[in-house]
């Protein structure tokens, strides 16, 4: 039995959760799911973006699996406290081609490993009498961490190399810290080749020459910024995962949004939340569930058939993982 904590949202978030829920209880898995409240809905009914029992329940349980929140303007942000106070330090976001997918590469396999607890996501913001002011904190304690975060990950997974994106040029001491620990850090992993390139150029070689990387290491906004131009190298939104981890704890969520352009016409592309509950599914060492949904939603994508409007299909979100669920049972 694994106790879920499921925090559907707002949105498009609700409806892929719904998607993801109906293809997960298809594997002969217990689960034992307690839905909790976040985001702009919760606001308006409570107050509060993310109530204390939500994070009591999250702290509780196995793993959760969370939508996507609309964003409520100067209140917290409930994903930032969640990751924050699961201390789940690492935000693993793969960028992975699949089968029957019209993309830029369709054969693209690497992962981003993101900082999930400092650098610009801090929060702290102080308004100037010039304007407004950020900070953006690096602490050797999180970077040393992300990085052997990055390095172990690699080894266990049979990746060859580490790289580590980063703006030291300019922001010398912050970034000047996080690329002296990664190859600080590089020094106990042998095997492991490594290199690092300033974020404006790793952009670049995103489209160029993205088959030159296999894991990444980068700091917070670097890491979220690179992650969605990964997902436009594979497909989209759609077909994004990510999840984040912690010592303790972990979460898994698509890295789309709430999509209010879509929300509400049953249209979203399930598969990003699919690909999340999967890495959950590793996470929680069921392997060969992980596996049996993984063939289901790439012979999905294969035949094309029984697809999301942003796939070039017709299919309502509710079809698509019907369809997945279909070739599990
Ligand atoms: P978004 O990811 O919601 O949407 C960006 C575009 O991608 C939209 O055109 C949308 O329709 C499309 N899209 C996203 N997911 C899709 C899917 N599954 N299938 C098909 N198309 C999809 O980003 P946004 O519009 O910038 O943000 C909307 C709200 O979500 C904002 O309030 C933002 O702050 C919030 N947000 C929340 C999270 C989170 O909860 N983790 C992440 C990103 C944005």
């Amino acid at each position: 039995m694994h106790n879920i904590t499921v925090i559907p949202g707002d949105g498009i978030g609700k409806e892929v959760m719904e998607a993801s829920i109906l293809v997960l209880d298809a594997l002969d898995i217990d689960f034992n799911y307690k839905i909790a409240p976040a985001g702009c809905k919760c606001f308006k009914k409570t107050g509060t973006t993310i109530p204390e029992e939500t994070v009591k329940l999250t702290k509780k349980s196995d793993a959760t699996l969370f939508g996507a929140v609309t964003t409520v303007p100067h209140r917290k942000s409930a994903i930032i406290t969640l990751r924050k106070e699961l201390d789940l330090y690492a935000n693993i976001r793969p960028v992975k081609s699949y089968p029957g997918v019209k993309s830029l590469y369709d054969d693209l396999d690497f992962v981003i490993v993101r900082e999930n607890t400092e650098g610009l996501y801090t929060g702290i913001e102080e308004e100037t009498e010039e304007g407004a002011t950020a900070l953006n904190v690096v602490t050797r304690k999180a970077s040393e961490r992300i990085c052997r975060f990055a390095f172990e990950y690699a080894k266990k997974t049979g990746r060859s190399k580490v790289t580590a994106v980063h703006k030291a040029n300019v922001l010398k001491k912050t970034d000047g810290l996080f690329k002296e620990t990664f190859y600080k850090m590089a020094e106990d992993f042998g095997g492991i080749e490594t290199d690092d390139h300033y974020v404006d150029a790793a952009a670049m070689f995103f489209i160029t020459n993205p088959h030159m990387f296999d894991v990444i290491v980068t700091t917070n906004l670097f890491g979220d910024i690179l992650s969605d131009e990964g997902a436009g190298l594979v497909g989209g939104l759609g077909l994004a995962p990510s999840s984040n981890i912690g010592d303790n704890n972990a979460l898994f969520e698509p890295v789309h949004g709430s999509g209010p352009d879509i929300a509400g016409k049953g249209i979203a592309n399930p598969s990003a939340m699919i690909i999340s509950s999967i890495m959950m599914l590793d996470y929680l060492k069921e392997h060969d569930a992980a596996r049996v949904t993984e063939n289901a939603l790439k012979n999905v994508l294969i035949e094309g058939k029984v697809l999301t409007p942003d796939f070039g299909g017709n299919a309502s979100t509710m079809e698509m993982a019907q369809e997945i669920r279909s070739k599990i049972i």
